[in-house]
């Protein structure tokens, strides 16, 4: 079965999971069609598509494990031939992303040593959270130290005193999945108190025994329900339905319509007279909007 097949067959989704009596929790994303979209106007070098897949999914998976209305950021700053990603996901899971590279990696697949190319030796991971509802600002930031997105995320988890949590990620040119697990409050607590030699290991030790056996391409093909029967034998697993996600910017032809109303009529004729056409093009998704001299008259009020 190829992946598009299985794209049509499953929408995007994010969905959680739980582990039956167990202090264990999880969440899982697989995105195809959005993730096409999101390249529409913009083509990446197949190392900086799979860095920012991999940013995408972990956007979604992180907006999945809190409860908020508003924006969650994923920004990776360096100075390495990616010298900035940026990776967004609203809480009902609308995503965009862009990353701004330099040079032209051949390499199909994003290793470790491509990916310390990408970010530099001086990165920085930047977590941010914005409410919607009131001005709540959270950022957390960790130095890009590891050799993977993976491991700099495990870094900002384990820093910024959160929930212990694990994670994969994948992407290609089709698709876009991850899978995140983390251990919720009062399992530490059992498993000190407890006699590890008689209890072995825990359902925390098994469920990261199964996420490192994933592979790249089991992450990439399976759906949700294959990958934990086949993964996690930490005990019964109730996955939820879960949320329908999608690429969604933020840009219009309202909004740009606004923007050049704020420009003025008369630096927009400007424009119009040596351009023959007004057009701007979404910092985000690099969609371009179009303005013809009738598009401008109507824009400024002039009905003809
Ligand atoms: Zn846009």
């Amino acid at each position: 079965m190829t992946t598009d097949t299985v794209m049509e067959a499953t929408p995007d989704r994010v969905r959680r999971f739980i582990f039956e009596d167990q202090p264990v929790r999880g969440h899982w994303v697989r995105i195809g069609q959005g993730w096409r979209a999101l390249r529409e106007f913009r083509d990446y070098s197949p190392p900086v598509r799979e860095l920012l897949g991999q940013a995408v999914g972990a956007s979604v998976l992180l907006a999945a494990t809190l409860k908020f209305k508003g924006t969650l950021t994923l920004q990776i700053q360096g100075n390495g031939a990616c010298g900035l990603l940026v990776a967004q996901c609203t809480d009902d899971f609308r995503f965009r992303a862009l990353a701004r590279a330099q040079g032209e990696g051949t390499a199909t697949e994003l290793t470790p040593e491509l990916f310390r190319w990408l970010v530099g030796d001086e990165g920085r991971l930047t977590v941010t959270i914005e409410s919607e509802d009131s001005d709540l600002r959270y950022q957390g930031v960790v130095p890009l130290t590891g050799h993977s997105l993976v491991a700099c995320l495990e870094q900002y988890f384990a820093s910024s005193e959160q929930l212990p949590t694990r994670l994969q990620l994948a992407a290609d040119a089709d698709c876009i999945a991850g899978l995140l697990v983390q251990q919720l409050p009062g399992a530490r607590e059992e498993q000190e108190s407890g006699d590890a030699e008689v209890t072995g290991p825990t359902a925390w030790d098994k469920v990261q025994q199964g996420l490192a056996a994933v592979s790249r391409g089991e992450l990439l093909q399976c759906n949700a329900e294959e990958l934990l029967i086949w993964n996690f034998k930490a005990g019964d697993v109730r996955l939820f339905e879960g949320s329908q996600t999608g690429f969604g910017c933020r840009c219009s032809t309202e909004r740009v319509s606004g923007m050049l109303k704020s420009l003025g009529e008369d630096e927009v004729k400007d424009v119009l007279r040596e351009q023959g056409a007004v057009t701007v093009t979404c910092d985000f998704c690099n969609r371009p909007y179009t303005f013809d001299q009738p598009a401008v008259e109507a824009l400024f009020g002039h009905v003809h």
